[in-house]
C-alpha cells in the first residue's frame, strides 16, 4: 500500500471514528438486557435456517431492531428499568448457572462427599489417598479415598 493511501486511510478511519462517537453521545448503550437480546437473535436466526417457519426468522429480526433501538436510546431512565426488570425475572436462574458452574470447577480439584449419617455435603480435596473424615454438622467420622 503506497504512504499517502495509508495516511488516507488512516484520517479517514480517525474521521468515522469521531463521527461514531459523536453518535453514540449521549446514548444508552449496551447492558446485561442487551446481551441477552443479542444471544436470543443469534439463536433464532439460526434456527430460523432449519425451520420451515418464517414467524421465527421475524421475530428475530424484529427483537434485532428493539435490541438496536434499546442501545441507541436516549431514554436513560427507561433502559435501566427495563434491565433491571430482566435482572429481577433472570436472578433465581443466573443464581442457578453460577452455582453449576461453581459446582463444575470445585468437581475438578476436590471430591464432594455426603456424611453417611446427616447427608451434609463435605469438600475433599483430591489426590490425598484414603482419609478419615469428620462431619463438620455431626461429627461423625468415615473413610473416604480421596
Ligand atoms: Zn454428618
Amino acid at each position: 500500500m503506497p504512504l499517502e493511501t495509508a495516511g488516507t486511510f488512516r484520517e479517514w478511519w480517525l474521521r468515522m471514528r469521531a463521527k461514531l462517537q459523536r453518535f453514540m453521545m449521549g446514548r444508552y448503550g449496551v447492558d446485561q438486557f442487551s446481551r441477552f437480546l443479542n444471544i436470543l437473535v443469534i439463536v433464532l436466526l439460526v434456527v430460523s435456517l432449519f425451520v420451515r417457519n418464517s414467524l421465527v426468522y421475524y421475530v428475530g429480526v424484529a427483537l434485532l431492531i428493539y435490541a438496536y433501538f434499546r442501545m441507541f436510546s436516549r431514554n436513560h431512565a427507561k433502559r435501566y428499568a427495563e434491565n433491571q426488570r430482566y435482572l429481577r425475572l433472570t436472578a433465581g436462574f443466573r443464581g442457578w448457572y453460577a452455582k453449576q458452574k461453581s459446582y463444575a470447577q470445585t468437581r475438578k480439584t476436590h471430591h464432594i462427599y455426603a456424611c453417611p449419617s446427616c447427608r451434609q455435603k463435605i469438600r475433599i480435596p483430591k489426590g490425598k489417598g484414603r482419609i478419615a473424615i469428620r462431619c463438620p454438622k455431626c461429627s461423625t467420622e468415615f473413610i473416604k479415598k480421596s
